[in-house]
């Protein structure tokens, strides 16, 4: 619904506080980096120039705050949202004597930006579209919140997380050891590996801020083969899926956008059910997950894809994290 039909699900409240966050961490990256870099000040996107030796934290959080949250204006903004942001980037600073504070870190990237294609063959596709054929190789994007350097063959990656500690997928707590198997780990490490392939060795640190603090995982060159194999067996299970699987559970029509919403004329014209027995019952609206599920049975996927697309968006698209388009 989201990745290859283009359609956005409103962001929620504790995924924004954890945006402000982030971004308060990443101007404190960019203060140590332009220190490093002999700079006397910068200039962010949100808060403006930031004078590297003369700057007030409980300002930059003011602001940030404030430019997200009139931003994000689909929810109510209480006092205690103000002070649980606070808090998180004090604990984030402060966890472990300032281990992860970014001033305390030799900087090699803050919001590091990655789009690597992988140059093999198994990662090639191929799709006709309403467009003409899209074709190319699989390439793998996204943004890693910090990358440090620890020596010259050693770096680390840290991500801070102000959610639960948890896979949402199966609700299960994660632990170090599944942490060690986990894809969003093994890509940043892949990523990282590709951008600087000069360090051997790399630590990938995910700092849970709410929930059991820092978990660092060790890869190095020889990770890389099973991380790429991960990928092509995900990117082939994907590339021969031809009616994707629902993953109906109660999670839904309780938190899941398209499992709550139906679809309102102004593109797509709302479907009725008219069989029993299904999720939604006879005569009410599909919801936008059953609408594109049942549409897909009928026409296949590839009509699918063109009918419903949101017009003016395209597969490539990637949305950076603090994007608040
Ligand atoms: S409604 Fe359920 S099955 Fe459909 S997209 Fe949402 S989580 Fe997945």
């Amino acid at each position: 619904m989201e990745y290859v039909l283009g359609y956005r699900s409103p962001s929620n409240k504790k995924a924004d506080k954890g945006t402000i966050v982030h971004k308060v961490l990443e101007i404190l990256a960019y203060v140590k980096l332009n220190i490093q870099n002999k700079e006397d000040f910068f200039i962010d996107d949100i808060i403006g120039k930031v004078l590297v030796n003369k700057y007030n934290l409980n300002t930059i959080i003011e602001k940030v705050y404030n430019y997200y949250t009139s931003k994000f204006t689909h929810h109510e903004w209480e006092v205690k949202d103000y002070k649980d942001c606070h808090s998180w980037v004090y604990k984030a600073l402060e966890y472990n004597n300032g281990m992860f504070d970014p001033r305390n870190r030799d900087i090699i990237c803050p919001e590091q930006h990655f789009d690597i294609e992988i140059a093999k063959p198994w990662a090639k596709y191929k799709y006709d579209t309403s467009e003409g054929p899209l074709e190319g190789n699989l390439a793998i994007k996204g943004t890693i919140d910090l990358i440090t350097r620890v020596d010259d063959k050693t770096m680390e990656i840290i991500d801070w997380k102000t959610g639960r500690r948890l896979d949402w997928a199966t609700g299960q707590e994660k632990t170090l050891e599944k942490l060690q198997q986990d894809p969003q780990l093994r890509i940043y490490h892949y990523a990282a590996s590709h951008l600087y392939p000069d360090i051997d060795h790399c630590m990938v640190s995910i700092n849970f801020i709410n929930d059991g603090g820092a978990f660092s995982i060790c890869f190095d060159k020889k990770d890389l083969a099973q991380t790429e194999q991960m990928l092509r067996s995900k990117f082939e299970i994907i590339k021969n899926t031809q009616k994707p699987k629902l993953n109906k559970t109660w999670k839904c029509n309780k938190l899941c956008h398209f499992g709550k919403t139906t679809f309102d004329n102004s593109q797509i014209p709302p479907v009725a059910e008219y069989r029993e027995g299904q999720v939604c019952k006879k005569d009410s609206y599909m919801t936008k997950c059953e609408q594109v599920k049942h549409d897909i049975e009928l026409k296949g996927i590839k009509n699918v894809v063109a009918q419903y697309t949101v017009p003016g968006y395209t597969v490539g698209k990637y949305k950076a994290p603090g994007s608040a388009e």
